[in-house]
């Protein structure tokens, strides 16, 4: 297959909105991408913390296949089997009582958005609706989360943004006490805020937070749709502070792969909805349901997914210090939890990417300097290993 012809077409009728990367990936095994024309990549991007599993894991690909030949859709109209296993197995690992489905993440904060109006409207008074988020967050897309999105790179060309948010800068407790008004609801958070450049909070933060919703009747919501799914070494990252949410989001790792997304509850902030209220097509259909249980399963089972995550997430994090170390011109800060980790630049970090990309490693850069590692948590040793030879060789030629 042609790649370049390929590039050609793609340019020519897939609408201009990605800045991509010139290469068309065909096939993949684990933490291993090929491309068409046959080049082999190490994946520490793991689409964007999806692949939490890896590449076509094996339990998953045959749960699709085996669910594809019995039942691929139905309507919410009538009980579906694989979404009600799924709601129970998150529901039996988590704080949350009740799940919805959904097909993305944005989709997700959206629907915990509503939640939040609606019961706040219906329980607290008519008068909250008012949503306090962070600066540097992100949550999504669509008008409602790109307005909860506290970076105006993301809303700029598309305003009237929707009413009713404000923001405050992160890991500020006083802050958010501050701008509690009369017709606040809920505060949105991500526990550790991924595109914003992997920026993790203090210890006791959203402990305070959580204190500050409960004197102020406030639904506390978190977005955990990239640091959920045991990218933090945990289930879900909210289990490190010792505090539960009313409300959270997930959806990048849920599906191992196949698009889904979910809002999780306590029974409380559930009620909120009734028949009606909200909804989706494809929302928890039984081809999605089905992965996602396959992809929940594999990681929870006997804990050794967790653990190499967190084995490895602490292995990466040291040898990425090291770098830091030699090169303290270049690399101001190293964060993160678990395999979700950033190394922050006193440079443009895109041409190190392309760099990694002609080496064969595929990484990611966010907020324009600080380089992502999100790879799959079963990565290896000797998958580091491999990856920081190819940095310290480019980092040098930097230097
Ligand atoms: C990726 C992401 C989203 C948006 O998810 P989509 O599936 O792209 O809509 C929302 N919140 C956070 C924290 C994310 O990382």
């Amino acid at each position: 297959m042609d790649c370049k012809k390929l590039i050609e077409e793609s340019s020519r009728y897939i609408m201009n909105t990605y800045n991509r990367f010139p290469i068309v990936l065909r096939k993949g095994r684990g933490i291993k991408v090929w491309s068409f024309d046959g080049k082999e990549y190490l994946d520490f991007v793991g689409g964007v913390a999806v692949n939490i599993l890896g590449h076509c894991h094996p339990r998953v690909v045959v749960a699709i296949q085996k669910q594809a030949q019995r039942l691929l859709h139905v309507s919410n109209y009538y009980h579906i089997e694989p979404q009600i296993r799924l709601a129970k197995l998150l529901v039996e690992h988590s704080f949350a009582d009740k799940a919805f489905f959904c097909n993305s993440g944005a989709e997700a904060n959206e629907a915990a958005i509503k939640l939040a109006r609606k019961y706040a409207k219906e329980n607290i008074g008519t008068d909250r609706f008012e949503i306090i988020t962070a600066k540097n967050s992100f949550h999504g897309r669509t008008l409602a989360t790109i307005t909860a999105t506290g970076q105006e790179k993301f809303q700029k060309g598309f305003e009237p943004l929707v009413p009713g948010f404000s923001y405050v800068p992160f890991n500020d407790v006083p802050a958010i006490s501050g701008a509690i008004t009369k017709n606040t609801c809920a505060i949105l958070l991500e526990p550790i805020q991924g595109e914003g450049g992997v920026k993790v909070p203090d210890h006791d933060y959203l402990k305070k937070v959580r204190e500050l919703c409960n004197e102020h009747n406030l639904l506390l919501i978190l977005d955990e749709v990239q640091t959920g799914m045991g990218r933090t070494g945990k289930f879900f990252a909210y289990e490190h502070f010792g505090i539960t949410p009313d409300i959270m989001t997930i959806a990048k790792g849920l599906g191992g792969g196949v698009p889904i997304g979910a809002m999780l509850a306590t029974d409380k902030a559930a009620s909120g909805f009734q028949p009606g209220n909200h909804a989706t097509t494809f929302g928890g259909n039984p081809l999605v349901c089905t992965a996602a249980i396959a992809t929940i399963e594999t990681l929870l089972e006997d804990g050794f997914i967790l653990d190499q995550c967190n084995r490895m997430g602490k292995y990466l994090q040291e040898r990425l210090e090291n770098l830091k170390d030699t090169f303290p011109n270049l690399i101001v800060d190293v964060r993160g939890l678990g395999l979700l980790l950033g190394m922050e630049l006193t440079t443009e970090g895109d041409p190190i990417v392309r760099a990694c990309l002609e080496k064969g490693v595929l990484i990611n850069c966010t907020t324009g300097n600080v380089l992502r590692f999100i790879p799959p948590l079963i990565v290896q040793h000797k998958d580091i290993d491999y990856l920081m030879n190819v940095l310290e060789k480019i980092f040098e030629r930097l230097q």
